[in-house]
């Protein structure tokens, strides 16, 4: 299933509903040029993406090379600009992009033949900014959830794309060496003040819960707190969660 909305003027969101979650697409429209930010699940995607993407020039941004952020890219009638993602996101198209499409061919044959992978052509270490016309899109590295994880300020509309980098109810953890260094970043976000908006690619687009959620959460997992939830968790972010659990209590991260 797939649903757009118009989150304010020139700012949209695509919506795919896959077996297990939901994953989020943004399309920026300035004056001059758009950005789409992660092109999700399949080239149908996109395509059902384009009409609120509009007839600007238009750059893809990758928030990081998981397989539901990255796979629509072929699905445009017109090629972007760009594909910008990290230095790290291009080095995963070389390391797992591959294999997680060639796993999931084998699992769901025939679901998932037309997937076209197309790497960043445009990388950044730690921070670059697009200049779109009347807003700018400033791009920095936020490892974390995965080591090529950015998110992307929106100054003129204080809105921040987070990718993976925030989710509710719960982020995914994958390298528990990561979780103090997403944390401090994530503080730094939170305490800034001025964001009115976070936009996660899974969970709420509610304000800025998506990011004071997970600052709150990566807090207590870290210093072993007791986690509670607004509601019960379904299966999947049961078991992210046990696997949370599991990482950051033999984790080596150190403490303060
Ligand atoms: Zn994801």
């Amino acid at each position: 299933m797939r649903q757009i909305l118009e989150l304010q003027p020139n700012l949209h969101v695509l919506e795919v509903t896959q077996p297990e979650f939901t994953v989020r697409s943004v399309a920026v429209l300035g004056e001059r040029h758009a950005v789409v930010w992660d092109t999700l699940t399949s080239a149908e995607d996109m395509a059902a993406f384009e009409p609120a993407i509009g007839t600007k020039p238009f750059h893809v941004v990758y928030s990081h090379a998981d397989w539901d952020h990255i796979w629509g890219t072929n699905g445009f009638s017109r090629p972007p600009l760009n594909i910008i993602g990290h230095k790290a996101c291009l080095r995963r198209f070389d390391q797992d992009v591959a294999k997680t499409l060639c796993d999931m061919q084998i699992a769901e044959a025939g679901k998932w033949d037309d997937i076209e992978l197309i790497p960043p052509n445009l990388v950044f270490t730690s921070r670059m900014s697009l200049d779109l016309g009347d807003v700018s899109l400033d791009l920095h590295h936020l490892p974390g959830h995965s080591p090529d994880c950015i998110v992307g300020w929106i100054p003129q509309w204080s809105v921040l794309l987070g990718g993976d980098a925030i989710e509710t109810p719960l982020p995914v953890v994958n390298d528990p060496g990561l979780l103090t260094d997403w944390l401090d970043s994530l503080e730094t976000w939170a305490n800034k003040g001025d964001i009115k908006r976070a936009i996660s690619a899974h969970g709420s687009i509610k304000g800025r819960e998506s990011l004071d959620s997970t600052v709150d959460y990566l807090r207590r997992l870290i210093a072993g707190d007791d986690i509670e939830f607004k509601s019960k968790l379904d299966d999947f972010y049961q078991r992210a969660h046990q696997k949370n659990l599991e990482l950051a209590r033999g984790g080596d991260q150190e403490d303060d």
